[in-house]
C-alpha cells in the first residue's frame, strides 16, 4: 500500500516486494485476513465475532470471471450466502467487487448480477456494500450505484477512498442522495495526479471527508484501523452528536481485533470477513499493508527451511 504508515525502511522495501513473493507464501501468510475456504467455515466465524458484539460484512473472494456464466455463479454465491446467513439469524450485510461479478465483461453484465444480489438481499432485509476498486473503475461503479437507488434500492452502499483527489466532489455530487458510505483510505496504489502520496494528507483527507458526510447526513461505515483517524472520528461524531443510527466502525478480520473489541463496547463494529479458495489478490493487499511484513516473511522462510532440512536429513 502506498500509505504504509507506521511500516519502517526495511518493511516497506519489503512489502514492495511482495509481488514478486510465491503464490502459496503468500496465501499462507495471508491466511490470517481470510474466514475460511467454504461457506460453512465463515458462518462460524461470523457466529464467533456476533458472540463478541461484532458485526460482520461477508465477502466472496475473486476478482475476475472468465465469462457471463462464471458472473452467474458468482452471484448464486452471494445469494446462497445471504440466504445462508438469513437462516441462521446471523447479520444479513455483504460486500462485493463489480469485477467479481463481471464489470471485465462489461458493466451492463455486472449491473445485471448484482440488481439480481441486491434484489434478493431486499427479500431477506439485508444490505449489499459495493467496493471500491482501481480508480479507473470509480465513475462506472457510482453510475452503477446511481442507477440501483433511482430504481429504488435503498439496501445498498457504496466505498469511497480519502486518498483520491476527486472523492470530494464525488462526496458532494452524491449529497443529494444521502448515500450509506464507508470511508476508507483507499488500497489501491494511484499516480500522483490522481491520488495523494503523502501519508498525512490523506488523513487529513479522511477526517474532512468524514465530517462532510455526517455533515450531509449520510451513514458513514468508519473503514480505518488507524488510531489518530478514530480518535478524530470519535470527536466529529461527539461534537455533531451523531448517534448510532448514523455511523459505525470497520475493521479487516485478521486486523487489529483488540481496537474493534474495544470500539465495539459503545459503536457498532463490523467486521469485514471474506472467504472462498480465490484469496491471492487479497492477501497480497493485506500484506503489503502489514507493519511487520519483514518479520512475518523472514518467520515463514525460516521455517520453510526448518521443514526442507528436516525432509532431507
Ligand atoms: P494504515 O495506516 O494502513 O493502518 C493503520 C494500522 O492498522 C497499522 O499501523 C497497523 O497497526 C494496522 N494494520 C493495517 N493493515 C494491516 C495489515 N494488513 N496487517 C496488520 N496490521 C495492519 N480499500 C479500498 O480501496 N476499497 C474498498 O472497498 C475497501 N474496503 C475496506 C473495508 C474495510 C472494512 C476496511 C477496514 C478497509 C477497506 N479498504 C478498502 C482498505 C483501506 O482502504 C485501507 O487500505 C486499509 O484499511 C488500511 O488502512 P488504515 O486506514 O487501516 O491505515
Amino acid at each position: 500500500m502506498g500509505n504504509a504508515a507506521g511500516i519502517g525502511a526495511f518493511d516497506r522495501l519489503v512489502a514492495r516486494a511482495v509481488p514478486w513473493v510465491p503464490s502459496p507464501v503468500v496465501r499462507r501468510l495471508g491466511a490470517a485476513y481470510v474466514g475460511g475456504m467454504t461457506l460453512d467455515e465463515a458462518l462460524g466465524l461470523v457466529n464467533d465475532l456476533r458472540r463478541h458484539h461484532l458485526a460482520t460484512t461477508v465477502d466472496i473472494l475473486g476478482e475476475s470471471v472468465d465469462g457471463d456464466a462464471s458472473a452467474t455463479a458468482a452471484a448464486d454465491a452471494y445469494i446462497a450466502t445471504l440466504e445462508a446467513l438469513a437462516v441462521r439469524g446471523l447479520p444479513l450485510n455483504i460486500s462485493l467487487k463489480p469485477s467479481g461479478l463481471g464489470s471485465g465483461l462489461g458493466w451492463d453484465v455486472a449491473a445485471r448480477h448484482i440488481d439480481r444480489v441486491v434484489a434478493r438481499a431486499e427479500e431477506l432485509g439485508g444490505f449489499v456494500r459495493v467496493d471500491m476498486e482501481e480508480s479507473s473503475m470509480i465513475d462506472a461503479t457510482l453510475a452503477l450505484y446511481r442507477d440501483l437507488r433511482a430504481r429504488g434500492r435503498k439496501n445498498v452502499g457504496i466505498v469511497l477512498q480519502s486518498r483520491l483527489w476527486r472523492t470530494a466532489d464525488d462526496v458532494c455530487a452524491l449529497a443529494e442522495l444521502r448515500p450509506n458510505v464507508r470511508l476508507c483510505k483507499g488500497i489501491y496504489l494511484e499516480p500522483p495526479e490522481i491520488g495523494m502520496q503523502d501519508r498525512d494528507a490523506i488523513r487529513a483527507s479522511f477526517s474532512a471527508l468524514l465530517r462532510l458526510l455526517l455533515k450531509s447526513g449520510s451513514y458513514v461505515a468508519i473503514a480505518t484501523h488507524d488510531e489518530q483517524l478514530i480518535v478524530d472520528a470519535l470527536a466529529s461524531i461527539d461534537e455533531l452528536g451523531v448517534g448510532r443510527d448514523g455511523c459505525e466502525f470497520q475493521t479487516l478480520l485478521g486486523v487489529r481485533a483488540d481496537l474493534a473489541r474495544r470500539l465495539a463496547r459503545n459503536h457498532t463494529v463490523r467486521v469485514y470477513v471474506p472467504f472462498g479458495p480465490d484469496s491471492y489478490a487479497y492477501a497480497q493487499r493485506r500484506l503489503r499493508e502489514n507493519p511487520q511484513i519483514a518479520g512475518y516473511v523472514a518467520r515463514d522462510t525460516l521455517r520453510a527451511m526448518a521443514r526442507f532440512a528436516h525432509l532431507s536429513n
